[in-house]
């Protein structure tokens, strides 16, 4: 397997979650993903710790992520922006995104406390997507400055790019070095 730097200021490790296995299409994937997390990182003018990005179909299934999630191809990564709030930094980012550029912006403040940015999803169409969770597998559209939602509020926006369980992940992802890890 090969380990490096993709873009200036992301780059692959080695870990569990399947990397070494990975297909030449998830590889090629996770450098056009990694070119939409610098602009990300640009615009919101602080370092993106990545928790998770590319994942086997066994590790994807043993921290309970959907079956059809984008992490399966590389699309997809989770990270928390360092010394921001996670409202502070989406209000940076999301209005200045290109809404071509990128699939899903999925933030999950109350729970895992993190962002997934994924690439646009040519199986589902999807891109744009600004959601917020608000509840297990329930999202709502998120408009920047605007408040979250409370946890628990009907979001009614149900997608395929759940993530696993929260305090699974969350173990998980600190016993194992992340595959993307953004260069501080
Ligand atoms: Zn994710």
């Amino acid at each position: 397997m090969s380990t490096g730097l993709v873009t200036p200021h992301f780059y692959t490790a080695s870990d569990h979650s399947g990397w070494a296995g990975a297909p030449p299409e998830a590889r090629a994937n996770l450098t056009s993903l990694a070119q939409v997390l610098e602009v990300a990182r640009a615009r919101g003018g602080v370092p993106l710790r990545v928790t998770s990005g590319y994942r086997s179909r066994a590790y994807n299934a043993a921290v309970g992520g959907s079956s059809t999630s984008q992490h399966l191809t590389g699309s997809a990564a989770d990270f928390v922006p360092v010394g921001v709030s996670l409202a502070e930094w989406a209000n940076r980012v999301a209005p200045s995104l290109d809404p071509a550029s990128f699939g899903q912006l999925i933030l999950y403040p109350w729970t895992q406390g993190h962002a997934h940015l994924s690439l646009p999803n040519r199986a589902s169409g999807r891109r744009g997507e600004l959601l917020v969770e608000v509840g297990r597998n329930d999202y709502a559209a998120w408009t920047p400055g605007r408040p979250f939602p409370a946890w628990g509020s009907a979001g009614n926006i149900v997608q395929s790019e759940r993530e696993g369980a929260a305090q699974v992940d969350l173990l998980l992802f600190m016993l194992i070095a992340a595959i993307v890890i953004a260069a501080i």
